[in-house]
């Protein structure tokens, strides 16, 4: 073929390639719109050359298009965008661009070559299966809800039952002390769960990390002498300050799961650092206790996912919600929290938080 039968080949190619394909000029004008971009935009050729191609995106999306696009232009990137677009019918839709550069044969950066593809069925797909996990999730955190105060229900009619049908004062005194001990049980259930979803509602003063740390070790110590575990703790003096209460409550549903994890005893570490980089604190407890599965992993932050049978000491009060309320204290401190683990060597649980928080 001769140079000129290629030209017009490759034109006829793109032209009516099933895909909307558009080229820009390195102002990011429009220097090429085929058949099928025509098609998905309701604009001819003739309307959009010329035209600057941010003009179809959408006002909402257009501060990442063009931050994209001047990358792609600038520095030569291949970037990626996605944006909620309706087809000249009026239907939703959405699309997918993918931009790289045009390079001519200088090497330099001619413009940007623009490739937009329909993928309303995979955005679909992927908010069906989202809102699914959501519902089965919900579903199984209401069973459990129900279940654990079914229980306590359960106990408090079978108890104010019997007590009705006798007089005896000691009968009835021990009817009220074992209502007491469900209401109070119901009471830390909710707390919990209040607490895992909005990270603890009754806040305290705030004071000096290091030394709540340092309390709560001294608390901790005589219990760990008792399980026959070894303690070594790494603290970095920092003046940042945090809610006492919730780094409390943090220290001690990790601590908890540690000891837990070596009931014939092993090493725990309590390490506090400050990153000279971040300034963020970064806390860690780990054990060298049985470690966890791959499957206890994934579900390890979900409320009432345990392991352990009732009766487990440390778990009466609220089984299943440790990691929970642990994820949802150092999010609303705006932290991250993560596990990892191998069966058999032990655990580390990592707590990552901004240190600078909003004072008050
Ligand atoms: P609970 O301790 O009441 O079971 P958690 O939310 O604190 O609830 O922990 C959920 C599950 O994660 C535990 O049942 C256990 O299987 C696992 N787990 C958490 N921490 C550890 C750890 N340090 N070592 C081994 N397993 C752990
Ligand atoms: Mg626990």
């Amino acid at each position: 073929m001769s140079d000129h039968a290629d030209e017009a080949f490759f034109r006829h190619l793109c032209q009516h390639a099933g895909v909307a394909l558009i080229a820009t000029d390195v102002q990011l004008r429009i220097r090429f719109w085929n058949a099928a971009a025509g098609r998905l935009f309701g604009s001819s050729a003739e309307a959009m050359l010329g035209e600057p191609l941010i003009s179809i995106v959408p006002a909402d999306r257009r501060v990442i298009a063009k931050r994209l696009l001047h990358r792609t232009a600038d520095r030569g990137e291949i970037n990626a965008f996605e944006f909620p677009h309706r087809d000249p019918a009026g239907t939703p839709m959405f699309l997918a661009v993918s931009l790289s550069p045009i390079i001519d044969e200088a090497g330099r950066t001619a413009g940007v070559s623009v490739c937009v593809r329909d993928v309303t069925r995979r955005i679909e797909t992927e908010r069906a299966l989202a809102d699914a996990s959501k519902m089965t999730a919900l579903g199984s955190m209401a069973g459990a809800i129900a279940h654990h105060f079914n229980n306590l229900l359960g106990g408090l009619v079978t108890t104010a039952d019997f007590a009705q049908t006798s007089d005896d004062p000691a009968v009835l005194t021990r009817a009220l002390r074992s209502v007491v001990t469900s209401l109070t049980r119901a009471g830390r259930l909710t707390t919990a769960l209040l607490a895992f979803a909005e990270g603890e509602r009754t806040d305290s003063e705030t004071e000096e990390v290091t030394n709540i740390v340092r309390a709560f070790i001294a608390r901790l110590e005589p219990r760990l002498r008792q399980c026959n575990i070894r303690l070594e703790t790494i603290l970095t003096p920092t003046s940042a300050r945090l809610s006492a209460k919730r780094l409390q409550t943090i220290l001690d549903y990790l601590a908890a799961n540690a000891c837990e994890a070596m009931p014939g005893g092993g090493t725990l570490t309590i390490e506090l650092t400050v990153p000279p980089e971040s300034g963020d604190l970064v806390l860690r407890i780990s054990d060298t206790g049985f470690g966890m599965s791959e499957a206890d992993l994934r579900h390890a932050f979900e409320p009432f996912y345990t392991t352990k049978s009732e009766g487990t000491p440390g778990t009466a009060a609220h089984p299943g919600l440790g990691l929970a309320v642990v994820h949802g204290i150092v999010r609303s401190l705006g932290g991250n929290v993560t596990l990892c683990s191998s069966l058999g060597q032990g655990t580390v649980c990592s707590i990552r938080i901004p240190g600078n928080q909003p004072t008050g």
